[in-house]
């Protein structure tokens, strides 16, 4: 009994530490052209001194008020940098290494949902969609992320995938099951390593709720921020999700992640007090609430409005200079841009 009870309690304290927001992370990922500085270093414990303990001493230092800085002029040739950082802190030393990238993503609002089928004959959340929004040059490239009953995050739009559940399916029956252009149902993982091959597209992730319920919804949202933190792959990827507790998990994982909401039943006021990065929200949510726009817009949140096909509405909204606008007509929307 005993040793059940101490079993019990060390993979509780386990669970939580595994679960936990990283003891250090950065604020931001990217090096923008206007500025020098990447972003502030946090920590949640107290530290007596922060620095740049790699290879990559030369390039990156880290200044009095915990900033990450770079110096462009000593970087090498590339886009991408691992740079390592050690803090001293009561609590003993933490070293982690951060892929910094320049920001060189392209600004033309266009989000292809669920990547660039359409007009390319690939198959919906597939990496070759994925592929081909990259190669087409959109701002971002938006999927679907569900997980297998042990543990596994897989891209795809429904709940099941030809008939089978994935929630209640292990990754050995789903891995196997094909797409219509002959890939395999494709891993969180290999979805995020192909995105990351490059710094023009950015990776909108979108956590589906669970069809088992809230547990599993943020047993998800955990393994896809711990995913992304593992891969190194916080420069490409924004979080969007349905679920408002989703939502704001992702935020209390990674505090510096930029999340948005879909469902629409918010105000950008509710919004902005829980430190969203934006609202994604259907056309008609801000039919039915024109002031939403100039409202979201004086709070710093990003919008983003869904699924927008209609060439008369793309033009509305662009008038309107929404940030982002995710359509299944990316390559229409991006001849009215130009
Ligand atoms: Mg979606």
């Amino acid at each position: 009994m005993r040793t059940f009870i101490i079993f019990g309690l060390c993979t509780v304290v386990l669970s939580f530490a595994a679960y936990a927001q990283s003891p250090m992370y950065l604020t931001n990922y990217t090096i923008s052209q206007n500025s020098d500085i990447v972003g502030d270093l946090k920590l949640t414990d107290n530290s007596k001194s922060i620095t740049v303990s790699g290879e990559l001493r030369e390039a990156f230092s880290v200044n009095k008020k915990n900033q990450l800085v770079v110096f462009k002029k000593k970087l090498k040739a590339g886009w991408s940098f691992d740079v390592e950082i050690t803090a001293k802190t009561s609590g003993g030393s933490i070293t982690r290494t951060y892929r910094i990238i320049k920001d060189e993503f392209i600004h033309n609002k266009v989000i292809a949902h669920r990547g660039a089928w359409k007009n390319t004959g690939q198959p919906e959340n597939s990496i070759g969609a994925l592929e081909y929004a990259i190669r087409l040059g959109w701002k971002g490239s938006e999927f679907d992320v569900h997980m297998s009953a042990d543990s596994l995050p897989v891209v795809n739009h429904d709940a099941s995938i030809k008939g089978v559940s994935i929630a209640k399916s292990n990754a050995s029956d789903l891995l196997g099951i094909t797409l219509s252009n002959g890939e395999t149902l494709p891993t969180l993982t290999n979805y995020l390593k192909a995105g990351m091959l490059q710094n023009k597209t950015k990776l909108i992730l979108e956590i589906k709720p669970s069809e088992l319920g809230a547990a599993s919804s943020i047993a998800l949202t955990r393994k896809v921020v711990a995913l992304v933190e593992s891969m190194k792959a916080q420069a490409w990827v924004d979080y969007i999700s349905f679920d408002y507790d989703v939502c704001k998990e992702v935020m209390k994982l990674a505090p510096y992640a930029k999340a948005a909401y879909l469902k629409g039943e918010k105000t950008p006021s509710e919004l902005a007090a829980d430190h969203f990065f934006g609202l994604d929200y259907h056309f008609s949510v801000l039919q039915k609430n024109p002031d939403w726009i100039a409202d979201a817009k004086s709070r710093n949140l990003t919008i983003n409005v869904w699924t927008v096909n209609d060439q008369a509405l793309m033009k509305d909204l662009l008038k309107e200079n929404v940030d982002f606008i995710t359509t299944n007509e990316p390559e229409l929307l991006l001849t009215l841009i130009k």
